[in-house]
């Protein structure tokens, strides 16, 4: 029932909702900050379809980001396809794919994780998180941790214990990353619709409800993690309900 504002962006002529994985760049004065790696160069089981994606770094680069000069990688949660490239192979062993990056995760997401062993996440979260956790590469954060003046997380528990929300001011204006909080726009007009992924289904629509109430009719740019693009957008709601509505 929510075709006519998906489509054709968020839904195809089939029917058939769109989705993407994306890894975004914040620049502030002196900053620059990686928001998620996206699924890495290793396959994952039971996501063929998705995973690897070779050409990560290479497209990263080519829009004005080579690794090298990222100075921070933050993850908004630790399932697969947000942690990818924060690691790749070298030599024989797996070496932080940004060397002069500190990581950040959520101390609570990553205290969750510890003792996984689902063949999706655990064998990820050996490769790409936990290596650089014990290199001392990682900084474990609270969940409203300050990174500058102008980016900060914000606490947005429910698909995991301690998934974040990233908040930009800048210039007057603000923005919000979602990372997995929605995975798809239709989230905010039906927000008890939930990801098989969510390790608590019931708080991931509670977040939902508190962000929408917060942020619908504000000027606040959305920024969908796994929106197809144009992936932002802002929080409308009137007499048909809420919905997330694209700028173009
Ligand atoms: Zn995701």
């Amino acid at each position: 029932r929510h075709r006519e504002w998906l489509s054709p962006d968020f839904v195809d002529a089939d029917g058939n909702i769109t989705l993407s994985v994306h890894a975004l760049v914040i620049e502030a004065p002196g900053r620059r900050i990686l928001v998620d790696t996206c699924v890495g160069d290793q396959v994952v089981p039971g996501f063929e379809m998705l995973t690897p994606n070779p050409r990560f770094l290479d497209d990263l680069s080519a829009a004005g980001f080579p690794r090298e000069s990222i100075d921070t990688v933050l993850c908004t949660h630790l399932h697969f396809d947000h942690v990818g490239w924060n690691t790749m192979p070298a030599g024989g062993t797996r070496v932080p794919t940004f060397p002069n990056a500190r990581y950040l995760f959520a101390r609570v997401e990553w205290e969750h994780w510890q003792g996984e062993t689902h063949p999706a996440f655990a064998p990820t979260l050996d490769a790409c998180v936990k290596p650089l956790v014990e290199a001392g590469l990682a900084d474990l954060v609270e969940t409203d941790h300050r990174l500058c003046d102008e980016v900060w997380l914000e606490p947005t528990p429910g698909h995991t214990p301690g998934h974040v929300a990233v908040r930009i001011a800048s210039g007057g204006e603000q923005a919000l990353i979602t990372g997995d909080m929605t995975h798809h726009p239709v989230q905010w007009a039906e927000l008890d619709w939930r990801m098989p992924a969510d390790t608590d289904s019931i708080q991931a629509a509670a977040t939902r409800r508190r962000v929408l109430a917060e942020h619908a009719n504000r000027p606040t740019l959305v920024i969908g993690t796994h929106y197809a693009p144009p992936c932002a957008g802002h929080l409308v709601r009137d007499a048909s309900g809420p919905r997330f509505r694209a700028k173009r």
